[in-house]
């Protein structure tokens, strides 16, 4: 006889991940149920909402959380400015909080139960999952955890960041700006997102005393004044997938998975894609595919190209970034299309362009560059 459970499958975490797989489950008629520790989701948010239009209509069609269009951008590297246009890249600001109550909204409507304020613990017993809240032992057929960054099993590739929310004095910045100085942010860049008239988020990298370092360096550079009213610190994810977790009935998805760009610690599409095919597959009886689905038909294979990036980008020093930022600014070369999501097609984009290619030749380490053009091109 087939063991019952109380559970067909039960979600750890209510982020975007946690989501999306239940709704996926719950559609096709599994009993699902998303446990969450905080007593309301969504907070505390711990995000800068920055994504493309082009990947958040694999997360959800509703666009009433977008509050701002991002057209322009400006990149400061050893305090130079460089503005680039944004007008092809589809990036928006989101109102973090309401996607994360609107896809919670979601799972609950295609029939998942969710219970708040339970932190879950996650046990195999006896070869059963079990999930323990508040002293109720719950079994399991199949287990999505999407608890969020503290899940992350591998010791490399979290690093701190701490994010203010700046009210702003006197004028605005409506573009986005990246900061890049390795002697204060090492890994990395610190960042500003507008948010709305008057706010915007700052952060980087780093401990509140470093960010808030970096944070008054790019108000300054941007000729900007404020005082922050909000603070938060965070892991960001940024050491790519991890396959090896998981079981043909247990899975990472989302941060707890790795599934956000290594290049930025960005995660809201590529985890929600992760959640939505894990609970695709757990309804199907075919979570032992999840791996395998991810990498081929998800994002997988581009995140692990990010990741050699990333390491790229980690090992340039300023002076080379500057460089490689004069000559994309030239030709005005930003992302286009889904580029902002899939970097590693932006970087092989600029490394067919024979000029552009031409150029980054000239200010980088050969050898870094017969790396970069051999994670494309053999
Ligand atoms: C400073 C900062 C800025 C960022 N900016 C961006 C950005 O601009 N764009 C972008 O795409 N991404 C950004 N990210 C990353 C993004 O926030 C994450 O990738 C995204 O939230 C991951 O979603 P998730 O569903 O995997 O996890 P989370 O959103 O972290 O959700 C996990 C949920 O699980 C719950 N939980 C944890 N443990 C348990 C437990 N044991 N029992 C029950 N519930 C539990 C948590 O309370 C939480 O609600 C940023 C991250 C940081 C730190």
């Amino acid at each position: 006889m087939a063991p019952s459970y109380n559970y067909e499958v039960i979600v750890i975490g209510a982020g975007p991940a946690g989501s999306l797989a239940a709704a996926e489950a719950a559609r096709a008629g599994k009993r699902v149920l998303i446990i969450e520790k905080d007593t309301e989701v969504g907070i505390p948010e711990h995000c800068g909402g920055l994504v493309s239009t082009s990947g958040l209509k694999n997360v959800i069609d509703d666009y009433r959380i977008i509050k701002k269009k991002i057209d322009k951008g400006t990149l400061i590297v050893k305090d130079r400015f460089f503005d680039f246009s944004f007008e092809k890249s589809n990036l928006v600001v989101i109102d973090r909080q309401l996607l994360d109550k609107k896809l919670a909204g979601l799972a609950i409507k295609e029939g998942s139960d969710m219970v708040l304020g339970s932190y879950a613990f996650y046990k195999k017993e006896n070869n059963v999952n079990l999930v323990y809240i508040k002293g109720k032992k719950l079994s399991a057929k199949y287990v999505i955890n999407a608890g969020g960054n503290a899940y992350y099993p591998k010791k490399e590739g979290k690093i701190l960041a701490t994010q203010f929310m700046f009210a702003l004095k006197n004028r605005n910045y409506d573009g986005i700006a990246v900061y890049i100085n390795k002697e204060l942010i090492p890994k990395m860049f610190g960042w500003y997102i507008p948010y709305e008239e008057g706010l915007a988020k700052v952060g980087a990298p780093g401990s509140p005393e470093i960010a808030l370092l970096v944070a008054k360096k790019i108000l300054n550079n941007l000729n900007l004044n404020g005082e922050p009213i909000k603070i938060m610190s965070s892991y960001l994810i940024n050491g790519g997938p991890v396959f090896k977790y998981n079981t043909n009935d247990y899975v990472l998805v989302g941060d707890a998975g790795g599934q956000t760009k290594p290049t930025t610690g960005g995660g809201i599409i590529f985890g929600g894609i992760g959640g939505k095919i894990a609970g695709k597959l757990a309804a199907k009886d075919a979570l032992d595919k999840y791996n395998e689905e991810y990498y081929k038909q998800g994002p997988g294979r581009d995140l692990i190209n990010q990741v050699k990036i990333k390491d790229v980008y980690d090992a340039l020093n300023d002076s080379i970034i500057y460089k490689i930022v004069e000559a994309l600014h030239v030709k005005n070369a930003s992302f286009s299309g889904d580029e902002f999501d899939f970097h590693s097609k932006f970087i092989r984009r600029i490394l067919e362009d024979p000029l552009l290619a031409l150029k980054i030749a000239e200010v980088i380490p050969s050898a870094v560059f017969s790396y970069l053009k051999s994670l494309f091109f053999s």
